[in-house]
């Protein structure tokens, strides 16, 4: 099997040949015209988004379709043939630091982000970048973020890319050129708002929330017109001073669920991850976070729910008016955020067809609730949970047993605020039946921080960091869990050595994709979990994958770049997978057709002079210990990738060879201008 890039010698040219060296492709030899950035885009509009989930070829809204589900009908790439399985391209986003985002394909274009919200635009099927934007947050924004610098991705509607930049601003670009059209300030930047969330479309309007409950903020979630930015409603989550006229009827009755002066500390409840939209409900779902400060008897010393934190909130999106919610952790202690991932699905339960919304929180527990009325269906412990005996089975209310309660003294807590998943995005298969979630299994440990709470705008969860660190040191590992959600049980899981896995993806193909902490990325069939096929990626990843086609040929698209709360605060846990923490766009395609002479003789004589010249002293003198295309198989150091120092010293070593090493001295055998020229080969090799 060939496993080699877009820096193989066959692999490019049959690559640069289009869709002819895939053997299930369509139209090969069609010329196809040049792949302009935006193209597609004025097409994307609000019944394109309600249709989303029957276009096979495009990845036009985050979780794939408005139900969040994450799942392709593309099955060109299936359980038979995905070991052959390569990589086509690698874009490098010369960014460090995490990387979560999912990209959007619309009609051979990708849009995706990197870390500091810097967004491009490549050609799908080259990863050519057509261009790049900026937004130049400052660098002191950092320190606001609790979870890294991260950014989730873009949306796209009417000719236009939309993103949230990490100091608070909502930027509208250009699709075709990638200059900014429109851009407002969503938060008081005095504040430690952040905004990592990718923004959804919706009738219009861009939805966007932020992020800072580590940092006493209060949570809302907004919608601004697509077409100049105005704000068309804001909803906050939690109560502000009773003393003020409440925003809603909702919030009145969410503060009857709180005590003390908790709007002098922020409280919490941030959108800062998850939606998803019923067009036939009309109903736009939030998912909120963790109360602020974490510890609730310095948050709401007289006890209570804490309304509407760690919740699932259906709003109308034309209002934003809550008409429903459902509270998946009540008096949130924990960091028990539900802001993760929230998918919609129709499912056949006591005989009956429900229309559902699930979602696998921080707190363990795997939720199905009628999403037109928010009524409790089940939940079933998805990874071990200390800190509940399960849930009342008719109200859906957790029952806490105290085991967890800190404010008697230390308590250790599973899962902890890391969560049983995070933000990783799971995926529903509908042909299985099956959600696939990028579980976790991490100790917590939580007591109150002796210290005093600092002021608002500073780091505030009101417990003690240093017993966290310990806890991160027990137990940690991670695991790809199929959950079947009709039966609340688990169909299958493959175990990881670590936590903070990447999210997933599911296809028609019978396959789930994903991507790990240690630097994997991996094919799993979809019904029994078996492992079908793996590539190294060269950094840990986070972020979910996705699958499109161009021109008729199925690709899968991964980011990595590792980082996140996890390699940001797990210490030494966090630690373990020693991954470098770069930004790599990788995307893959079937290698089907088998290579013929002609093939070969075609790529030796369309070579320039020049080229041909150097390659062949490179074959002459090099290659059989350096790699037959500069690329070392792994023995020896990789010469593309040489310092500075040995670059410039290149004649002089070859000269004299490296005896202590073996490399024999090429003085006599090579000219200084042969040296040279062997040199702009290796250097014209891309990596
Ligand atoms: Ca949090």
């Amino acid at each position: 099997m060939l496993r080699i890039g877009p820096a193989s010698l066959l692999a490019s040219t049959l690559l640069y040949a289009g869709p002819a060296w895939s053997a299930e492709a369509t139209g090969a030899g069609a010329a196809a015209p040049p792949v302009v950035a935006g193209q597609g885009t004025d097409a994307i509009d609000d019944a394109a988004l309600v249709a989303a989930g029957s276009d096979p070829k495009d990845w036009i809204t985050h979780g794939r379709d408005y139900a969040e589900q994450r799942f392709s009908p593309l099955e060109q790439v299936n359980e038979s043939n995905v070991g052959r399985l390569v990589r086509v391209w690698t874009y490098p986003t010369g960014l460090t630091r995490g990387h979560e985002a999912t990209p959007i394909v619309v009609d051979g274009v990708m849009y995706a982000t990197g870390s500091w919200s810097v967004v491009f635009a490549l050609d799908a099927k080259t990863g050519k970048e057509l261009w790049r934007y900026d937004p130049e947050v400052p660098k002191a924004v950092g320190a606001k973020a609790c979870c890294d610098v991260v950014n989730r991705g873009v949306a796209v509607y009417e000719g236009k890319i939309y993103f949230g930049a990490l100091d608070g601003r909502l930027i509208a670009l250009d699709a075709k050129t990638g200059k900014p059209v429109w851009q407002v300030v969503t938060v008081d930047q005095d504040k430690a708002y952040t905004i990592t969330g990718a923004p959804r479309i919706v009738k219009g309007r861009v939805i966007i929330g932020n992020g800072g409950a580590e940092f006493g903020v209060r949570g809302y979630v907004s919608a601004y017109d697509t077409k100049d930015g105005k704000l068309v409603w804001r909803t906050f989550t939690v109560p502000g001073d009773p003393s003020k006229p409440f925003e809603s009827e909702a919030l009145e009755k969410a503060a009857k669920t709180w005590t003390g002066e908790w709007w002098k500390i922020g409280a919490g409840g941030t959108v800062w991850d998850s939606m998803a939209y019923d067009p036939q409900l009309d109903l736009l779902y939030v998912g909120t976070g963790n109360g602020s400060p974490w510890s609730r008897i310095e948050r709401s010393p007289g006890g209570g729910d804490n309304l509407y934190l760690s919740s699932i909130l259906a709003l109308d999106p034309d209002t934003g008016e809550l008409r429903w919610h459902f509270q998946t952790t009540p008096g949130d202690n924990w960091d028990f955020t539900a802001t993760q991932h929230m998918i919609l699905a129709d499912l056949e339960i006591g005989g009956r067809s429900r229309r559902v919304i699930m979602q696998a929180p921080k707190n363990g527990y795997f939720w199905v609730l009628d999403r037109e009325s928010g009524e409790f269906l089940s939940a079933k412990p998805y990874v071990e949970v200390t800190w509940s005996d399960g849930v009342d089975p008719k109200t859906g209310r957790p029952i806490e047993n105290g085991s967890a309660d800190y404010a008697k003294g230390l308590a250790l807590v599973k899962p902890t605020a890391f969560g049983g998943h995070n933000w990783q995005p799971m995926s529903f298969n509908p042909k299985t039946g099956l959600v696939y979630i990028p579980a976790q299994e991490i100790l917590g440990g939580y007591r109150i921080d002796p210290k005093p709470l600092l002021a608002k705008e500073h780091y505030n969860t009101g417990t003690d960091m240093a017993v966290f660190a310990a806890m991160t040191r027990e137990i940690v590992a991670g695991h790809l869990l199929a959950w079947d959600p009709v039966a609340q049980k688990e169909a299958w899981r493959h175990p990881y050595a670590m936590p903070w896995n990447g999210g997933t993806l599911t296809t028609a193909g019978n396959l789930v994709f994903q991507g790990t902490a240690d630097g994997r990325f991996i094919a799993f069939r979809a019904d029994d979990g078996r492992q079908l096929w793996e590539f190294h990626t060269g950094s840990g990843v986070i972020a979910a994958p996705i699958t499109y086609s161009v021109d008729g040929v199925q690709y899968v698209t991964v980011v990595a770049g590792w980082g996140g709360a996890f390699a940001l605060a797990g210490g030494d846990a966090g630690a373990q997978g020693g991954q470098p923490s770069k930004g790599l766009v990788h995307t893959f395609a079937l290698f089907n057709q088998p290579i013929t002479p002609a093939m070969v003789e075609g790529l030796l004589s369309g070579r320039p002079d020049a080229d041909a010249k150097r390659e062949d002293l490179y074959h002459k003198w090099c290659s059989r210990c350096h790699g037959v295309t500069a690329i070392s198989g792994g023995a020896l150091a990789d010469l593309r990738l040489s310092s500075p120092d040995v670059q410039s010293a290149f004649v002089e070593i070859v000269q004299k060879g490296m005896p202590g090493v073996g490399m024999p001295a090429f003085e006599g055998i090579l000219s200084p201008d042969e040296i040279r020229e062997i040199q702009t080969y290796v250097k014209s090799r891309p990596h």
